[in-house]
C-alpha cells in the first residue's frame, strides 16, 4: 500500500481510460429527460462503456465499508442524495431534479473515474448557484495540485470556496488517488473536520494521479443514508451536488485528465 506514482506514459494510459468515462458520462448526460428511470440511465452507462471496450468500475464493486457488492455501473444522485445514488426501475428523473453522475471504467489495465451534475430543466436558483459552487470549488481544488503542496491543500480550496457562497462540503466523503485501481491512497476529504479524523495528510509529488470530487449541499455538512444501502443523502435532506476530476500531478502543473466538452 502506499500512494502510487506513475510515469508520463501511463498517465496517458489513465487518460485513455478517463476519455471514456467522460464519452459515457456525456451520453447519458444527453438522455436525461423526465420521465426516464435512474436504473434506465445505469443501462445506458452499461451499453456506452462496452461500446468503447471497456469495463465499469463499479459493477460488482466492493468496497471496504460495505459487505456488498454494487450492483449498478453507474451512481446515479438524485437532489439529497450526495453520492453512491443505487439505480432504481421506479426512481423517476423529474423537472427541476439536479442528478448527479458518477461512472468508473477500466481501459487496458487503467482507470478513469468521473462525476457531473445535470439540472433537468428549469431548476431552482438555490440549486443552480449550488452547482456553480461546486463546479468552482473543483476548480479551485485542481490549481494547487502542485507539487509540494499537501492533500491538505485540496481541502482547505474546497471548504474556502464552499464556505464563501454559504454553502456546505460534506463530512466523510471525497475523492482518492487512481491509476491501476479505481480507488488508492490517499483519501482526499471534503471537510477539514475529516481530515482530522484521518489523521494523515500527503504531500503532492509529481507522478501522483488524484480523483478530487468535491459534494456541496445547501444546508448542512452531515450524511446520512436512504435505506437501499448504497445512497448517501445530506442529514437534512437538502440538495447536494458533485463534480469529479482526474488530476496528474506534474512539474508542469495540474494536468485534468477528464475533458469534457463544455469543461
Ligand atoms: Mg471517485
Ligand atoms: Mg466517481
Amino acid at each position: 500500500m502506499g500512494v502510487e506514482l506513475y510515469s508520463f506514459k501511463e498517465i496517458e494510459k489513465i487518460k485513455r481510460a478517463c476519455d471514456v468515462v467522460v464519452g459515457v458520462l456525456q451520453a447519458v448526460a444527453k438522455s436525461i429527460k423526465p420521465g426516464i428511470s435512474t436504473y434506465d440511465l445505469d443501462l445506458m452507462a452499461r451499453e456506452e462503456a462496452k461500446k468503447r471496450g471497456a469495463k465499469p468500475a463499479f459493477l460488482n464493486y466492493k468496497p471496504p465499508f460495505s459487505n456488498d457488492r454494487f450492483p449498478a455501473s453507474l451512481c446515479v444522485s438524485v437532489n439529497e442524495a450526495v453520492v453512491h445514488g443505487l439505480p432504481k426501475k421506479e426512481q423517476i428523473i423529474r423537472e427541476g431534479d439536479i442528478v448527479s453522475l458518477d461512472f468508473g471504467a477500466y481501459l487496458e489495465g487503467y482507470a478513469g473515474d468521473s462525476a457531473l451534475t445535470i439540472a433537468v430543466g428549469e431548476v431552482s436558483k438555490e440549486k443552480e448557484l449550488l452547482m456553480k459552487a461546486t463546479k468552482e470549488a473543483l476548480q479551485e481544488a485542481v490549481r494547487v495540485c502542485v507539487p509540494g503542496n499537501w492533500v491538505s491543500d485540496i481541502v482547505d480550496a474546497i471548504h474556502r470556496v464552499a464556505r464563501k457562497h454559504g454553502f456546505y462540503p460534506l463530512k466523510n466523503l471525497g475523492g482518492h488517488g487512481i491509476g491501476r485501481k479505481v480507488h488508492e491512497e490517499p483519501f482526499i476529504p471534503n471537510h477539514p473536520a475529516t481530515l482530522a479524523q484521518e489523521k494523515k495528510d500527503y504531500k503532492l509529488r509529481q507522478g501522483m494521479v488524484v480523483a478530487i470530487e468535491p459534494m456541496l449541499s445547501l444546508g448542512t455538512e452531515e450524511i446520512s443514508h436512504n435505506g437501499d444501502r448504497w445512497t448517501v443523502i445530506t442529514a437534512d435532506r437538502s440538495p447536494a451536488a458533485h463534480y469529479e476530476y482526474v488530476v496528474a500531478i506534474t512539474k508542469q502543473g495540474p494536468l485534468v485528465l477528464t475533458e469534457f466538452e463544455n469543461g
